[in-house]
């Protein structure tokens, strides 16, 4: 695996110029030299994972793309630095991993275990600044989350604890760790470029010219990225380094998407139109999910490419509840899925996976009425730092969901 220095001179130009587009939600960082000195730390360091899995997922999201096997994706909204225990890290595997079985026995198809975790450290933000005029928190990779000055400039020398952090987490689920069974790739979303540019390396590739005259260019740092609603501006430089990747990538795609924009994007980032490259992952609200996706669904599939179509059943529908938490209600969830499987079943479409923000600590993050969770025990324990998950029965209860609806 060359790292960039021994880069051919047509790779580097070309990355170069993917990373001088426009790049929203990137941070300013305190001390823009030290940037640098921790991105080239990073190109010196081994890789998180290797190409053959990247292949092998690859592979295996192409499976889902042809109907033949289900994806699912999930884990905390951002992982963060003090929450990276073995505790922790094992109660996310095991739900994730109680609800593939749930899937695969009930659903009837084989599942491709995806989960938002060791490296899931940036987070987009709609605000720069927050109610108290400091720099918004960005994720541990970037700042801390504590209202003081110092602790929100973004310090770049976190890339590297956060790289730490990651090695830790993958070192536990590749042990096994949450309970040995099928394979849990990682992902995250590919936001923060510096770090992401800091464990690209260019390996030999299978031979199949795959990502064009670059040949195998890989994002090391997860198995599978995907591109935030608020970054896949079609010129910008998410979209731009996607699309030099061998990895398998994943946009995501809210209610607003202009279904000739899904085409472009589908263009753009998988012209070979290899099934298993691209995952769209719609997150439209259980209230526009009928009513936007099918368009989206037709004009790609009309234009010949085989995507992975999965369902975020989450972004679409945060809501603040009475009591003043960021919450979302199990109800929108599950209505949601039930939209997405109605429009694939509608268009004779696979619904491929489902991309969720869980955890298997018991929190209470989430609406679960009636009969469990509710306003006032939102409170009880809320714990994120972003994001409402599901707990982990939330989360086998809408795999059982989930798997019927496959069934069907
Ligand atoms: C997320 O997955 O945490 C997220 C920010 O999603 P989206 O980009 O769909 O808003
Ligand atoms: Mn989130």
């Amino acid at each position: 695996m060359l790292t960039t220095r021994s880069w051919p001179g047509e790779t580097r130009r070309r990355l170069t110029e993917a990373l001088q587009r426009p790049a929203a939600q990137q941070p300013g960082w305190a001390d823009p030299g030290a940037a640098d000195d921790v991105r080239e730390a990073l190109e010196r360091l081994p890789p998180l994972v290797l190409p053959a899995e990247v292949d092998r997922l690859r592979s295996r999201l192409a499976d889902a793309a042809r109907g033949r096997a289900f994806v699912l994706q999930g884990g905390d909204c951002a992982e963060t630095f003090a929450a990276n225990t073995a505790d922790h890290v094992g109660a996310n595997v095991g739900a994730l991993r109680a609800m593939a079985r749930a899937l695969e026995q009930d659903g009837g198809r084989p599942v491709v275990t995806l989960g938002r975790i060791a490296g899931q450290y940036a987070k987009p933000r709609s605000q720069p600044v927050d109610v108290l005029g400091l720099p918004v928190f960005r994720g541990d990779i970037v700042n801390g989350p504590e209202p003081d000055p110092a602790g929100r400039a973004a310090d770049p020398r976190r890339m590297l604890r956060a790289y730490t952090h990651a090695l830790a987490a993958l070192n536990l689920i590749r042990a096994g760790h949450g309970g040995p069974g099928a394979e849990v790739f990682t992902s995250h979303e590919a936001l923060l470029l510096d770090y992401e540019r800091g464990l690209l390396r260019l390996a030999a590739g299978d031979g199949t010219g795959r990502g064009g005259e670059t040949g195998g260019l890989y994002a090391l740092s997860a198995h599978f990225l995907w591109i935030g609603e608020r970054t896949r501006q079609l010129d910008g430089a998410h979209v731009a380094l996607a699309a030099l990747l061998a990895n398998p990538v994943g946009v995501k795609i809210g209610p607003g998407t202009d279904p000739e924009l899904a085409v472009a994007y589908a263009e753009r980032l998988n012209p070979g139109r290899e099934p298993g490259r691209l995952t769209f992952i719609s997150r439209m609200g259980a209230g526009a999910v009928r009513e936007k996706l099918p368009a989206v669904v037709e004009r790609v599939t009309a234009a010949g490419h085989p995507v992975v179509w999965s369902c975020d059943p989450m972004h679409g529908n945060t809501r603040e509840a009475p009591s003043g938490y960021k919450t979302r209600r199990v109800t929108d969830i599950e209505d949601e899925v039930r939209g997405f499987f109605e429009v694939h079943r509608e268009l004779g479409t696979h619904p491929g996976g489902l991309h969720i923000e869980l955890t298997g600590d018991a929190v209470t993050e989430c609406l679960d009425e009636p009969g469990g969770i509710d306003d006032t025990a939102l409170a009880g324990r809320y714990e994120t730092h972003c994001d409402p998950r599901l707990n982990g029965d939330q989360a086998l209860r809408l795999a059982g969901a989930v798997a019927a609806l496959t069934r069907t």
